[in-house]
C-alpha cells in the first residue's frame, strides 16, 4: 500500500504537483522528503535557500570573530595576571565569559529560555567561561561551513538553470512567429499530416503565403524549422 503511493506521488513535483519526466527526477537538485522537484521549484527553493543562509552566514561570522577576540584578548589577561596572582585575572575571565554569552542564542538557536532562567543560563556560562568560548566557537564553525555549502549549493543550483534557459530559449528565438505566419504554419503541417505535399497543395500553400503577405524567402524559412 505505502509502496504504491511513493510510486504515485515519485513522478510529480512534491511542492506544485506538476509531473516530471524521467530527467528531471534525475536532476531534481532538491527534493522534499525525498520527492523531487520540477525545474521551476528548484529554482525558487534555491532561492529560498539563499534568502535564509546569507543572513546566517554573515551571524556565523561575526559571532566566530567576537569569541575569536575575546578568547585571545581574555585568555591572555587570565594567564598573565593568574600567574603574578594578580585579581586581574577575573577581567580575563569575565571577557571571555562576555564572548560566550554574546555568542550563547547563536549556539542555542531555537531554543526558547524562559527570562528568570536566562539568568541563571548566563551565570553558568560565566563560570565556564572558557569551556563554553571554546565549545561555542567549534560549533560556530561548524555551521559557519554549513551555511556556506549550502549557499555555494544553492548558487550553482541557479547558474545551471540559468544556463539550460538560455540553451532551451535561444532556437525559439528564432522560432518568433507572426499571427499570418502562424495560420500558415497551421495550413503547411495539415497538408504535411497526410505525407508530401501534393504540387496541387504547393499551389494552395503559395497563394496562401501571397494571400497572407509572407515572402517566398520567409516561407522556406518558417518551412525548414
Ligand atoms: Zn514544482
Amino acid at each position: 500500500m505505502e509502496n504504491t503511493q511513493n510510486f504515485s506521488q515519485i513522478g510529480i513535483c512534491a511542492r506544485c504537483g506538476k509531473s516530471l519526466t524521467q530527467d528531471e527526477i534525475t536532476n531534481s537538485e532538491y527534493n522534499i522528503e525525498n520527492r523531487p522537484l520540477c525545474p521551476s521549484c528548484n529554482v525558487n527553493e534555491a532561492n529560498q535557500v539563499l534568502n535564509t543562509l546569507q543572513p546566517e552566514l554573515r551571524k556565523r561570522k561575526i559571532s566566530i570573530i567576537l569569541l575569536l577576540i575575546t578568547l585571545v584578548i581574555g585568555g591572555l589577561i587570565f594567564l598573565i595576571c593568574e600567574h603574578s596572582s594578580s585579581d586581574w585575572m577575573y577581567l580575563g575571565w569575565l571577557i571571555m565569559g562576555i564572548g560566550g554569552i554574546s555568542s550563547a542564542e547563536n549556539i542555542f538557536d531555537g531554543w526558547i529560555i524562559s527570562g528568570s532562567m536566562i539568568l541563571i543560563f548566563y551565570l553558568i556560562i560565566l563560570l565556564i567561561a572558557p569551556v563554553f568560548a571554546v565549545i561555542s566557537l567549534i560549533v560556530s564553525f561548524y555551521k559557519y561551513s554549513k551555511a556556506k555549502n549550502g549557499i555555494e549549493y544553492a548558487n550553482e543550483v541557479l547558474e545551471h538553470h540559468a544556463q539550460m534557459s538560455t540553451i532551451e530559449e535561444l532556437p525559439k528565438a528564432g522560432y518568433t512567429h507572426t499571427k499570418k505566419e502562424d495560420e500558415y504554419i497551421t495550413m503547411y503541417r495539415d497538408f504535411l499530416a497526410d505525407g508530401d505535399i501534393t504540387e496541387k497543395e504547393r499551389v494552395r500553400l503559395r497563394r496562401y503565403a501571397d494571400a497572407l503577405g509572407i515572402t517566398p524567402e520567409r516561407v522556406a524559412e518558417i518551412e525548414s524549422e
